[in-house]
Formats: structure tokens, C-alpha cells, sequence
């Protein structure tokens, strides 16, 4: 109902809008109004909810860190990284196997027991082994020869020895 001013005239129309229906702000289907009282903003009290969970979700979201709110900070990791190279290093070992005459390998003695008992058979067997006679000569300067060798080594650490004192 529209009250008409005394100035106009009946052939100018009046013109009334009167809201009918709004969207739910929610779900955006349509909403009737009465025309009384404030127009509804939502379909339903389930979707007034899910609006008011979400607006107070974002509040909380937006407060302060430390009053528990969300960091704008992009997420950081802190990552470990370990890397691993393979190199050969020569490292002094045990003597290289030795190599018979018919190619097959054989070892050397390893510790001084092991010499001591290797050239204790070399006494025992050399003056008939059939293998070794020939060469009785050679085996005696060889050992002859180790045996200086030896002997000056251990003179030279004895030397060491004292002059560490
Ligand atoms: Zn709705």
C-alpha cells in the first residue's frame, strides 16, 4: 500500500518494489519473505550454523600466533641431507698371494710364528728335498741375506727406541 502525495497526478504510476524471496547466503537456494520483520539470510537454522562455524573458524584462524591463531608463514621442513661417497683408498694389507710355478696361488706366512715355522721345515727338508737340493746355495745366501736385513731393522728401532728415551 502506497500513499499517493497530494501532488501527483493518477496518471503517473506508482512505483513500489516489495522484496519476495533472497538467496541463503549458504546454500543460495531461494528464501521466501513475509514481509515481516528482518528478511531471512539463510534457508534453514542447519545452514545459519554451518555459516556461523564457519565465520568463527576463520576468526580464530585470523587471531594472533601466540593468542592461538593460524602462522601466515609457509610450512618449513628441516631436512637432513647426508651424503655418501665411495672412493678406493690402497691400504697396506696382508701380502699379495703368491704364485706357484703350476700358477695356483699359495700365501706367505702371516705373523713371526708362522716364519719361524716355515723356515724351520725349509732346516728339516731342504738337504733332501728333491725340489730344493739344486739350489741349497741359493736358499743359504737368501737367508743369509735376510738374516742382515733383520738384524740392522732391529738395530735400527733399538736406535729409535733410545733416542725417544
Ligand atoms: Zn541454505
Amino acid at each position: 500500500m502506497t500513499k499517493r502525495r497530494p501532488d501527483e497526478t493518477p496518471e503517473q504510476p506508482a512505483v513500489r518494489e516489495t522484496l519476495v524471496s533472497r538467496a541463503c547466503a549458504w546454500c543460495g537456494a531461494p528464501v521466501g519473505y513475509s514481509g515481516n520483520g528482518r528478511p531471512p539470510r539463510y534457508c534453514s537454522g542447519a545452514h545459519r550454523r554451518r555459516a556461523w562455524e564457519l565465520r568463527s573458524a576463520q576468526d580464530r584462524a585470523d587471531a594472533p600466533v601466540d593468542a592461538g591463531g593460524r602462522s601466515p608463514d609457509p610450512v618449513r621442513e628441516v631436512v637432513l641431507r647426508t651424503e655418501t661417497v665411495v672412493r678406493s683408498v690402497p691400504v697396506a694389507g696382508p701380502p699379495a698371494p703368491a704364485v706357484r710355478l703350476s700358477g695356483a696361488p699359495h700365501t706367505l706366512p702371516e705373523d713371526a710364528v708362522e716364519w719361524v715355522q716355515a723356515l724351520a721345515y725349509l732346516r728339516r727338508t731342504a738337504p733332501t728335498h728333491p725340489g730344493l737340493s739344486p739350489f741349497l746355495q741359493q736358499l743359504a745366501r737368501a737367508c743369509e741375506r735376510t738374516a742382515r736385513v733383520l738384524r740392522e731393522a732391529d738395530t735400527a728401532l733399538a736406535v729409535d727406541d733410545q733416542a725417544q728415551e
